[in-house]
C-alpha cells in the first residue's frame, strides 16, 4: 500500500470518514492524529511523532504494538488459514483457546462462546441468560428482566444499549430498547449520600438488595462491570460490593453477568477481575485485551449448567441461534493464544501486582491540583476527574471541553490520551515500564497545570 501524503489523507478523512464517538464539528480543530505505525508502547503518526499510547488504543493494547510474539503467531496462522466458519464447525486456534480460557477462568466456567467485540459478548450473555430461564430443568419464563446500574456501559448495539446507563450515549434510543431495572452507580464522588467521600458508604449495596428482593420473581440476571465502571468515568466500587451482589444472586435465583471487556485479561492485576473480587459469575464477557488489541475476538464464558439447558434434539428448538460471520476468527484466536503465552511465560501478573501497579498508584497518589476533584483507579487503569471548583464539586460546562484540551496538551509532551468528558483516563498497555509511567504522569501533571494557568 502506497501511503498518500498528509494533506491528501486529511482531505479524504474530512470528506469520507465518519468517526466513532466524535463530534465532527470540532474534529479537525482538535487536531486528530493520523497514525501510521506503532512500536512497543508508542504510536507513530504521519509527522513522525512518537507518542506513548496512554490509553492503549482505547484500552485494548495489552503488550505494545508490533509485539514480536503476537506478530509471529498471526503470521504463522496466516500461512495455515485466515478464516473458516465456526457454525457447526471447528478450527484449531479457537479450539485450543477455548480450552485455555476454560482452564484460566474462575470456578466452573467451562464453556466459551466466541464473537467479535465487547458489545456482542454482552448481547450473547444477555440472550443466553434469558433463554436459559425458559429451558432450565425447572423453567422460569416469568423471569424476563435484567438489572443494570446507572452509568453502566456494555457496548453500542441495542441490547447492550438497553442495559447501558449513560444518558449522553443511551437516552436518545430509549424507545427502541427493552425495559431494564436500574440500580445505583457507586459514584461516591457525586453521590448524594456519600458527598464526595472517597468510598461508597454502603448505600449502593442496600439499594441493590432492595431492588433484587422486590423483583427477584422477574429477574433473569444482573449485569455489572466488575471492579470499575469504565466508560461511565472510571467509577470504582466499594470493597465487597460485587461479593454482596453475588450472594444476593445466589439467594434469589438470579444470574450474574460480569462484563470484563475493559478489566478482564490482566488489567486488574489478575487474569479476570471477578477472580480479584473473589466472585464466580455465571457469565464473563471478555474482548478488548484478549487478542493483545490486534484483532477483534471476544468470548462469553459460562458454566456447564447453563450449557446443558441448551441440549436436546435439534427439533426441540433448544439451540442457541446466534453467531457472527467472523466468530472465533483463527488469526484472532492465534493472537489471543500468544497473549496468554506471554502472560504465563513472562510472569506478567506477578510483575503487574508487585512492580507496575504499585508504581502507577504511587504517582496517582501524588497528584494534586485545585482542579482535580477525584482520582480513582483499578489495577492499571485510572480516572482523574477535573472540576471547576473542588470545594463544591462543580463541573465545567461540557462546551469547555477541558478533558480534551488537557489531553491535547499531553500530546505536545509525548503522550497520547483520550478523556471521558472531563475525566482524564490513564489506561496504558500492561507492558508499560516504570520510566514510561513517569513520562505519562509528568505529562499529565504538566498538562493540567498549563491548562488552568491564569
Ligand atoms: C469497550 C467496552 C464494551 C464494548 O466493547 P466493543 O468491542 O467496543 O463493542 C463493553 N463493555 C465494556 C465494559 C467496555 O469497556
Amino acid at each position: 500500500m502506497k501511503i498518500p501524503n498528509q494533506e491528501t489523507l486529511q482531505a479524504w478523512d474530512d470528506q469520507h470518514v465518519w468517526h466513532p464517538f466524535t463530534p465532527h464539528s470540532v474534529f479537525r480543530e482538535e487536531e486528530p492524529l493520523m497514525v501510521v505505525s506503532g512500536e512497543g508502547n508508542y504510536l507513530i503518526d504521519i509527522e513522525g511523532r512518537r507518542l506513548l499510547d496512554g490509553v492503549s488504543s482505547i484500552w485494548c493494547n495489552t503488550f505494545g504494538h508490533r509485539n514480536a510474539r503476537i506478530d509471529a503467531a498471526i503470521k504463522e496462522q496466516m500461512e495455515r488459514i485466515s478464516h473458516a466458519t465456526m457454525l457447526g464447525n471447528s478450527t484449531v486456534p479457537a479450539t485450543i483457546l477455548g480450552k485455555r480460557l476454560a482452564d484460566l477462568a474462575p470456578g466452573d466456567l467451562t464453556r466459551v462462546f466466541y464473537s467479535d467485540n465487547g458489545s456482542t459478548a454482552c448481547e450473547i450473555a444477555l440472550k443466553m441468560a434469558y433463554q436459559y430461564m425458559h429451558q432450565r430443568p425447572d423453567p422460569k419464563p416469568e423471569k424476563k428482566k435484567f438489572l443494570a446500574l446507572s452509568n453502566a456501559y456494555n457496548g453500542d448495539t441495542l441490547g447492550a444499549v438497553s442495559v447501558g446507563g449513560i444518558d449522553l450515549f443511551h437516552e436518545r434510543f430509549r424507545t427502541l430498547l427493552f425495559d431494564v431495572l436500574r440500580g445505583p452507580s457507586p459514584y461516591a464522588y457525586r453521590c448524594d449520600s456519600c458527598q464526595g467521600l472517597s468510598a461508597c458508604g454502603g448505600g449502593c449495596l442496600s439499594e441493590m438488595e432492595r431492588l433484587m428482593r422486590a423483583h427477584a420473581h422477574e429477574l433473569v440476571g444482573v449485569i455489572i462491570e466488575p471492579g470499575m465502571q469504565g466508560a461511565g468515568g472510571i467509577i470504582t466500587y466499594p470493597e465487597g460490593f460485587l461479593k454482596g451482589v453475588r450472594a444476593l444472586c445466589d439467594e434469589l435465583d438470579i444470574l450474574l453477568i460480569c462484563d470484563e471487556v475493559a478489566v478482564g485479561i490482566g488489567r486488574s492485576g489478575y487474569m479476570f477481575a471477578s477472580e480479584r473480587e473473589g466472585v464466580v459469575p455465571d457469565f464473563i464477557c471478555v474482548a478488548k485485551m484478549l487478542t493483545g488489541g490486534y484483532i477483534p475476538v471476544a468470548a462469553t464464558l459460562t458454566s456447564e449448567k447453563v450449557f446443558e439447558a441448551f441440549l436436546g434434539r435439534p427439533e426441540l428448538g433448544r439451540t442457541f441461534f446466534h453467531g457472527h460471520t467472523f466468530t472465533g476468527n483463527p488469526l484472532g484466536c492465534a493472537a489471543a493464544l500468544a497473549v496468554l503465552d506471554i502472560f504465563e511465560e513472562e510472569n506478567v501478573l506477578e510483575r503487574l501486582r508487585e512492580v507496575t501497579i504499585p508504581k502507577f498508584e504511587e504517582r496517582l497518589k501524588a497528584l494534586a491540583h485545585p482542579n482535580i476533584g477525584s482520582v480513582r483507579s483499578y489495577g492499571l487503569g485510572a480516572g482523574i476527574e477535573l472540576v471547576a471548583d473542588a470545594s463544591t464539586r462543580r463541573s465545567f460546562a461540557s462546551s469547555e471541553r477541558r478533558g480534551m484540551k488537557v489531553c491535547r496538551r499531553a500530546r505536545d509532551l509525548g503522550v497520547f490520551l483520550r478523556p471521558l468528558s472531563d475525566v482524564i483516563v490513564l489506561m496504558p498497555p500492561l507492558s508499560i515500564t516504570n520510566d514510561e509511567i513517569d513520562l505519562l504522569f509528568d505529562a499529565v501533571e504538566k498538562s493540567i497545570q498549563n491548562e488552568f494557568q491564569g
